[in-house]
């Protein structure tokens, strides 16, 4: 019998990703998903994927009833916690309505998790907890301060794992910090599907490319950087979702643990370096323009990989190139997202 794992937020982008590597790696997941941000489709295209479509159940990780019915109905190994809100500038003219979704939704999945003794747990949590350090590459042992309710929350839940960890036996946790994840699974059949106007730089790239939107707007040309835009560390959606099997294999194999690790490439990139990368894949120039900086963005950070390299033996395998190729598959394959369907 394969391992169930239990993956909240499993419909979305970065969720629908882990399902693929959790099938290939023997893992059987149960998605739990209020679908607030996605659609079950991106399940059914797993289903394609990898000839496993994994079971949905349409709930709220604030629903303690469902995640007791959940607990109570098979065994679960471990859990992916990728369920959350996930907008900057949402979560600061918004801020309860995150605090709830994500850290009073988090207490109650580790509250359901405790009752059930489920107590292997793999958080999403972001490079946002960072804040601005003064250092351009972010190592794990850097002093957290972040700069919006967001990333707040992030670290907030971060710290309540390591005083759940510290009052308990038995927890083996990794909390995730993501880098900027873009990109798509090679078959083009599950992607990035933001509602409404894009907020990222990728998104926002490939629906210029397919007419969805007039031209990129370049936030800023005049950040202290090599060429003036804004310096980030790309890593590609399926790098990522094999990062969580890496945490998971090693959580499942190893003793009680609390393991804080980036999942980045270790390098940085510019807004206009992407562009370029991305009109090399398309074969034409897309229409932009410098404008001014977005409020609360930071010029430039990228991850330090070593320790999830040293830790986990993973690194990332795939290089820009293959970011752009595989969003713009994606993108022009279904260019309403999945509402394309
Ligand atoms: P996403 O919005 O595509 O996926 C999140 C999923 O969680 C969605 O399917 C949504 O419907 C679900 N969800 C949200 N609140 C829920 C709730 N209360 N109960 C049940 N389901 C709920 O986002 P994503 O990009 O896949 O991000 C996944 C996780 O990774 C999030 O926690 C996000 O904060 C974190 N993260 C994302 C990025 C990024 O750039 N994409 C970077 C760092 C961290
Ligand atoms: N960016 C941009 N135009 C856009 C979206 C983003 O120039 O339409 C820039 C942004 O200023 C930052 C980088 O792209 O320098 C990455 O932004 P994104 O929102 O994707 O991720 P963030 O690093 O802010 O989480």
């Amino acid at each position: 019998m394969n391992p169930t794992i239990l993956v909240t937020g499993g419909a979305g982008y970065i969720g629908a990703h882990a399902c693929v590597t959790l099938i290939a790696a023997g893992f059987t997941p149960l998605v739990l998903d209020n679908l607030c941000n996605s659609s079950a489709e991106s399940l059914r295209r797993v289903g394609r994927i990898t000839g496993v479509e994994p079971r949905l159940i349409v709930a709220d990780i604030r629903d303690a009833q469902a995640l007791d019915a959940l607990f109570a109905a098979q065994p679960v190994a471990a859990v992916m916690h990728f369920a959350g809100l996930k907008a900057v500038g949402e979560s600061t003219r918004d801020p309860l309505r995150y605090h709830d979704n994500n850290v009073a939704g988090s207490i109650g999945l580790l509250q359901a998790m405790q009752r059930a003794a489920v107590r292997t747990l793999i958080f999403s949590s972001s490079a946002t907890v960072y804040g601005e350090p003064g250092f351009e590459q972010f190592r794990e042992d850097m002093r957290c301060d972040p700069v919006n309710p967001y990333g707040r929350g992030k670290w907030m839940i971060e710290q309540m794992l390591g005083d759940l960890a510290a009052s308990e036996a038995g927890w083996r946790i990794a909390a995730l910090r993501y880098f900027n994840p873009v990109g798509a699974h090679a078959s083009g059949l599950i992607g990035e599907d933001p509602r409404g106007a894009p907020d990222n730089l990728m998104p926002a790239i490939t629906q210029v490319a397919v007419g969805r939107l007039p031209k990129l707007r370049v936030f800023g040309g005049d950040w202290p950087t090599p060429d003036g835009s804004g310096v980030r560390d790309y890593i590609h959606v399926m790098d990522l979702a094999e990062g969580h099997v890496a945490a998971l294999r090693h959580l499942l194999a190893h003793d009680p643990t609390l393991l804080t690790l980036n999942l980045g490439s270790g390098h940085g990139i510019s807004v206009l370096q992407m562009l370029r990368a991305f009109e090399q894949v398309l074969g034409r120039a897309l229409p932009c323009e410098i404008v001014a900086r977005r409020p609360g963005d930071i010029a430039a950070y990228w991850a330090d990989p070593t320790l999830a390299a040293n830790v986990l033996g993973w690194r990332t395998q795939r290089d820009l190139h293959a970011m752009c190729r595989d969003a713009w598959r994606w993108q022009q394959a279904n260019p309403r997202g999945y509402a394309s369907a």
